[in-house]
Order: C-alpha cells, then structure tokens, then sequence
C-alpha cells in the first residue's frame, strides 16, 4: 500500500495526496524503519527532476523484503524543496515515486508510505529546525505513525545526511543510523554530538535493526533528554 502524503510547506497541514489510506486504529502498532530517500533508497542526484534519474540503489529490494518479513513497516521521509523552490512542480514528484515503486515492484519490493515536505529552507544548516514537518523535525514520522499504526519508539530512522539522524532522535526513534551511500556528514557535523549508528548501506544497516530484536530494551547509549524537539535542537546543534 503506497501513501504519497503532501506536507504543505507553511500549514503544517498533512493532507494525503493520494486516497489509499489506510485503515487506523486497531491491532498491535508495528514497528517501522522510516526511510530517507535521495543517497538512501535511490541514487543522490542533485535535485532530482526526472523519473529517468530514478535509480534503486544495489541491495534496497532485498532490504526492503527482509524487513517486511521481520515486521517492520517501510516509509519514505523526504525532504523536497525543490518543490518549494519553484525548481518543479509536485505532479513530477508523484512520477518519480512511481518510477521508484516500479523499480523496486520489478524485485518484489515495496514501501509502505512516502511521506514529503516541500518546504525551502532559508538556511543551509541542516541541523536547524525551520518547519515542523521537514526533516530534522520529526513531524513527518509522526503523521505516518498515526496513518500507518506505528510505534514510534520501536522504529528506526536511516538516511544519508545529519538531517536524517536527527529526525529519529527528534522523534524519539529507537535508533538512527546513517548510511554511507549518500552525502554524508559535513566535517562540522561530524563533529556535534549526537547519539547514532553508522552502517555501509541499507543492507548493512539490518544487523543493527533485526540485531537489535523487537521490544527488547538495547543497551546502545540514549540521545539526551528532550523536553521539546526544537528547543534540544537548538541548544545541542549550535
Ligand atoms: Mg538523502
């Protein structure tokens, strides 16, 4: 089941773009592995524009699946403000999902949800807070956990950038972990001090998470108290 969920850039408001919703409440929440896209799931390309530059990147389908069949839920987080910069409109971001889902559906893979915000930033530092729902502000995963019935603290966050990393402690995930098939880390924000795991890939990042077991306390060290996200953001990342 595929949810392509607007995130307007000034509202904050979540409409769904696309009507497939799913069915909430009830049941057990699942756990879930929240999904940065761009240097993640497909190949980093500078302001992605087309569908033709959609590339799934090696391992992400059996990622995908071996997740799937450990429980977890799959949901893409992404930030897009190419929208929000005029450089496309958001019509071209439903074509390049489609392409990807069609990628990843030719190696029996699939994502649960995708979940964008198009909000242009007016500063480079990605560690900044400048609207609720673009990452590092967790306001994205929370949509997802109340569509999708997921447990946020059982979850996981993997992406490529520091912005990624501090999504999942923003939202209290269970851990973050940054892959090394993206960006990266600035020299300056390999500095700060946040509390994340590292893996190679996607793939590689499931030793951590199925390692890791499903309702078990893990002894890896917590990310600091937060009463509230943005101002823990702002006190640790300046
Ligand atoms: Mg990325």
């Amino acid at each position: 089941m595929i949810e392509d969920a607007m995130l307007s850039p000034d509202s904050g408001n979540t409409q769904p773009a696309q009507a497939n919703k799913p069915a909430q409440g009830g049941g057990k929440r699942r756990p879930a592995v929240f999904l940065d896209r761009d240097g993640t799931l497909i190949e980093q390309v500078h302001y992605l524009s087309d569908p033709e530059q959609v590339r799934v990147l090696p391992g992400i389908p059996e990622a995908l699946r071996r997740l799937h069949e450990a429980g977890f839920a799959c949901v893409v987080i992404t930030n897009q403000s190419a929208v929000g910069r005029g450089m496309f409109p958001e019509e071209r971001l439903h074509d390049i999902h489609l392409e990807m889902n069609r990628q990843l559906a030719e190696e029996g893979a699939s994502v649960d949800g995708i979940y964008y915000c198009t909000h242009a930033p007016s500063v480079e530092d990605r560690t900044a807070i400048e609207h609720p729902d673009r990452k590092p502000a967790p306001g994205m995963l929370f949509r997802a956990a109340k569509d999708l019935n997921l447990d946020i603290s059982a979850s996981w966050m993997v992406g490529d950038l520091i912005s990624d990393v501090l999504t999942g402690i923003n939202a209290k995930c269970r851990g973050s972990i940054l892959v090394g098939t993206g960006k990266g880390l600035t020299e300056k924000e390999a500095g700060l001090n946040f509390s994340f795991e590292k893996a190679d890939d996607l793939l590689s990042a499931l030793d951590l998470i199925l390692g890791a077991g499903q309702g078990e306390e893990t002894t890896r060290p917590s990310p600091p108290d937060q009463a509230e996200p943005h101002s823990e953001l702002e006190g640790s990342a300046r």
